[in-house]
């Protein structure tokens, strides 16, 4: 599904990943550690198409397209979803206004008003969000749990192919991180094909989904590949644990 090879990016004339490569196939849950500032939401970013960030070599494969230059909205419609680390608010457009465009622009099928709304009101009702949440604003007033449970919502209303979840549980609590998982997990085993990227520092979130593959990120690259065992190691021994990270790259 996903295909990464040899991939530089800059932010600012500065390096942040470089020769980053990954291979991801239909259905493989996939988690990416590493310490702060490594670049792991440069990665997520990237992969969605942010323009922020400049890619200097390298290529991004999607579904046997290439990705690397595609527009947001294109990358979205192919079933490229994003969960945000920190998701921002936006005054004067409602999620309701939101979820309605996305949708009308991912889907070539005319909605159905009807079951839109119903199936919204149905989803926030799974991720224990008051429904009055779909007419406010974007997120506005909203706590960094209540704006990750929104990101959820509008994954699951639209359904991707490919999903990207950074730092997931930064701002969610114990139940709230139970009730969003269960959730994830309940779309991933109704859709067997979709593939996950789990981005975390911490190992916490692999309890909830469990990755086939657990790859370690320092200096813009993967210098560590294992299963769910090596974030158990991590979690143990910290990422200076790991024999080819010292503790003078992780002061960098
Ligand atoms: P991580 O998610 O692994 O903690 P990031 O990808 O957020 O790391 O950041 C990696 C590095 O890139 C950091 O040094 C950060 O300061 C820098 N960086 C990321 N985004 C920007 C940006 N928009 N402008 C300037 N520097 C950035
Ligand atoms: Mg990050």
């Amino acid at each position: 599904m996903l295909s990464i090879k040899n991939l530089s990016v800059e932010v600012e004339s500065k390096k942040i990943l470089n020769n980053f490569n990954i291979d991801i196939n239909d259905g493989e849950i996939h988690a990416i550690m590493g310490p702060n500032g490594t670049g792991k939401s440069t990665l997520s970013k990237v992969i969605m198409g942010s323009d922020i960030y400049k890619v200097v070599n390298g290529s991004i494969m999607f579904d046997g397209k290439d990705i690397t230059n595609m527009e947001v909205e294109k990358r979205a419609k192919l079933g490229i979803f994003l969960c945000m680390q920190s998701p921002i608010s936006i005054e004067g457009v409602t999620n309701r206004e939101l979820l309605h465009t996305a949708l009308s622009e991912i889907s070539d099928e005319k909605i159905n008003l009807y079951k839109f709304a119903s199936s919204v009101e149905s989803i926030a009702k799974d991720l224990k969000m008051d429904k009055s949440v779909i007419h406010e604003f974007i997120n506005k007033g909203a706590s960094g749990g209540e704006r990750k449970k929104n990101e959820i919502l509008q994954m699951l209303v639209l359904k991707p192919k490919f999903i990207i979840l950074d730092e997931l549980d930064s701002g969610l609590d114990v139940d709230s991180l139970k009730i969003v998982c269960k959730n994830i997990n309940k779309y991933l085993s109704e859709n067997k094909d979709v593939s996950v990227l789990i981005i975390t520092h911490y190992s916490r979130i692999l309890n909830y989904i469990k990755p086939d593959y657990v790859h370690v990120l320092n200096d813009g690259k993967i210098i560590k590949t294992g299963d769910y065992n090596l974030s158990l190691e991590i979690e143990k021994t910290g990422y200076t644990g790991l024999n080819n990270i010292s503790e003078t790259d992780l002061d960098e």
